[in-house]
């Protein structure tokens, strides 16, 4: 089915995104200081203003109030504070991430004595901030923690590409127990299994997929024999330099292990429906993500429609891409028309300088937004979206992020929606380790918040911590917040401690 983004449906969709999209939505630069309390922001919404614009203000009626850290880290031990601010402040500091990157990703690993070393150190380190457990049984224990203090989990074992249809079975067999194991679990307190289509299709066949529908996107009499049921995948702004050229079609053998990957997936999602626990596809580079989305969709369509207006399968929209807002609407639109349930993980990217460096590298410009406002914008309008369409019940969304502005900015509108945290269909998401401030306010404002949790043994999560170490580098990033209002609470439990 071809739907064509109309400029009047983009323009009812800024309409109705407006407001969100005139808010500043950086992190304010919060300094190392201890006693200095944060910005605090309050997002007013439309009926209090008038205007339909959302206002900052000094108030502490922010919807989420950071300002009293006591009833912000209620559930932390004095050890995890410790651990975390230590933690996170040594990944703030860029020789010190260089460095571990730098081992990570060297030969050193190869060398036993070294590996040994290496691989301990990390353990004791970025592994225990950022992963919840070696395997099922220690991961259990994480979920049950954060359950009991208010948060959700959703599974992700740290799998990474296969190459071959023997690793896709393997992989394929991690997902399936992750899934068996939510019925041992305590009821609701696993709200999604993460998939990786790239552990489960081989990557070279991901490619071809990808390119093939690139080129069926750009000449619509080309034929592909074994696509199935799906949504639109790409749009007109989609970039196409990944596909040079006209691709051979798929070979026999290909289409094998196509329907292969298919069957992998399907059983997922009949599993995942019949123990009645969602299953989110994580969205990864622009150069095989259309092979993704095929498969996502196709599953979707199949799936969705068996779960009541809550979707079984979601897909990821990664913000920072220029297209990623006409996808959005090419897709949403495509499923209320089939009158199917959709949802999406909105989260801004994680592959921004390979994605960057592939496209200089061949000439074209970044798919990724030529500013960072331009990404901060794109995000919380897709969000806006979503939100409407949680209301009119086509469709759900999991708002995974780190940026405050946009946690704040989601929660007042839901808030204004009526959406809260009995409605299945938003969930807030950070990942483990990360933004428990941001996770703990929303939660305190009444959201359902979920906490990612990547788990695996050391050495097959590394790819994993390399992009956290990555996204936590630099006295800017989102794990800023944290260690401020983390060192607030240790000072004040400390003077407590002595009567002071
Ligand atoms: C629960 C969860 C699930 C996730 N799943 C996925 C997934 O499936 N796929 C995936 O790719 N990522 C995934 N991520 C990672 C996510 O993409 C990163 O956390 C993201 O890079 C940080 O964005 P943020 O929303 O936390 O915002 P912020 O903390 O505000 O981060 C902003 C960052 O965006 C980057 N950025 C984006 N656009 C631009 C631009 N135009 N110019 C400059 N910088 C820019 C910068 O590095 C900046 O530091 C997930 C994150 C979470 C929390």
């Amino acid at each position: 089915m071809a739907i064509r983004v109309t400029p009047k449906l983009f323009q009812r969709f800024n309409q109705i995104t407006k407001a969100l999209s005139s808010s500043p939505s950086s992190l304010p630069v919060l300094p190392l200081n201890f006693d200095e309390k944060p910005e605090s922001f309050v997002v007013k919404p439309e009926a209090e203003t008038g205007t339909g614009t959302f206002q900052r203000s000094s108030s502490s009626s922010s919807i989420l109030d950071f300002e009293d850290t006591q009833k912000l880290f209620s559930t932390f031990s004095n050890t995890k504070l410790i651990r975390s601010v230590f933690n996170l402040n040594m990944a703030s500091i860029d020789p010190v991430v260089d460095m571990g990157i730098w081992v990570m990703r060297s030969r050193l690993l190869e060398v036993p004595g070294f590996r040994q070393a290496i691989l301990g150190s990390v353990k004791h380190s970025f592994y225990e901030q950022f992963v919840a457990g070696k395997d099922l049984k220690e991961t259990s224990q994480t979920v049950e923690k954060i359950y009991g203090e208010g948060l959700r989990g959703m599974l992700n074992y740290g799998l990474e590409h296969a190459y071959d249809n023997q690793s896709c079975d393997q992989n394929y067999n991690t997902f399936l127990n992750t899934i068996e194991s939510t019925k041992f679990f305590p009821p609701s307190s696993v709200s999604f299994v993460i998939v990786k289509i790239s552990a489960i299709c081989p990557m070279s066949l991901l490619e071809r997929l990808s390119d093939l529908l690139r080129w069926e996107k750009q000449d619509p009499s080309f034929k592909l024999p074994w696509k199935q049921n799906s949504l639109p995948i790409l749009s007109d702004s989609s970039p196409f330099y990944h596909t040079p050229e006209k691709p051979d079609p798929l070979t026999q053998q290909e289409e094998q292990d196509l329907q292969l990957a298919h069957e992998r997936l399907t059983k997922l999602c009949q599993r995942c429906l019949e123990l009645n626990v969602p299953l989110t596809v994580d969205a990864e580079d622009t150069k095989i993500q259309p092979g993704i989305d095929y498969l996502t969709y196709n599953s979707a369509i199949e799936y969705n429609k068996l779960g009541g207006k809550t979707p079984i399968v979601y897909g990821t929209l990664q913000a920072y891409l220029k297209d990623a807002k006409e996808r959005m609407l090419l897709a949403t639109e495509a499923a209320k028309k089939m009158g199917l349930p959709i949802g999406f993980k909105i989260v801004r990217g994680a592959y921004m300088s390979s994605e960057s460096k592939l496209a200089a590298s061949l000439g074209f410009e970044s798919p990724i937004h030529n500013t960072i406002q331009d990404t901060h914008d794109c995000y919380n309008e897709c969000a806006s979206y979503m939100l409407d369409k949680i209301v009119d019940g086509s469709g759900a969304v999991v708002l995974a992020t780190h940026n405050v502005e946009s946690g704040k900015l989601a929660a007042t509108k839901a808030k204004c929606l009526g959406i809260g945290k009995e409605n299945d269909r938003l969930q807030f998401a950070q990942l483990y380790g990360m933004s428990e401030a941001l996770s703990y306010g929303l939660k305190n404002a009444g959201f359902q918040v979920s906490k990612y949790l990547t788990f695996g043994p050391v050495e097959e999560v590394i790819p994993y911590l390399l992009r956290r170490a990555e996204e936590n580098r630099g006295m800017l990033s989102s794990s800023c917040l944290d260690r401020q209002l983390m060192g607030m609470e240790l000072k004040r439990r400390l003077k407590a401690g002595f009567g002071m």
